[in-house]
């Protein structure tokens, strides 16, 4: 599943920031994650206690704010909502736009604790 291998590239990064802190564990993490990155988010709930299992993620609670799709049409200048990767310009019905956001997949950032 696509899901469960960002939350292990997740994990490998909440791992590799914990061991840098020298703290104990993450108490919460918060990711951002864009309307147009291609997760799911029903499917990275779902893969989320798997993929943290007897990690160092196991017990951490997870923040994740969804950002929308924004775009900005390359033909008339137009900023507009982007829900889906194809979608036209609504005032000229342009195809060819620039994505302002909504592509992110970041952890944006994470709790330690330290003792
Ligand atoms: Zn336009």
């Amino acid at each position: 599943m696509h899901e469960l291998s960002i939350l292990e590239n997740i994990v490998d990064i909440a791992a590799f920031e914990l061991k840098r802190s020298g703290g104990l564990r993450i108490e919460t993490i918060e990711l951002e994650i864009g309307t147009l990155s291609g997760v799911e988010p029903d499917a990275l709930e779902f893969a989320w206690p798997e993929a943290t299992q007897h990690t160092v993620l196991e017990k951490t609670r997870k923040i994740i704010r969804y950002i929308p799709g924004q775009a900005r049409c390359q033909s008339c200048g137009e900023t507009f909502d982007l829900p889906y990767i194809y979608h036209v310009c609504p005032k000229c019905g342009s195809y060819y736009k620039d994505i302002i956001q909504g592509k992110e997949l970041n952890v944006k950032s994470m709790e330690i604790l330290k003792e």
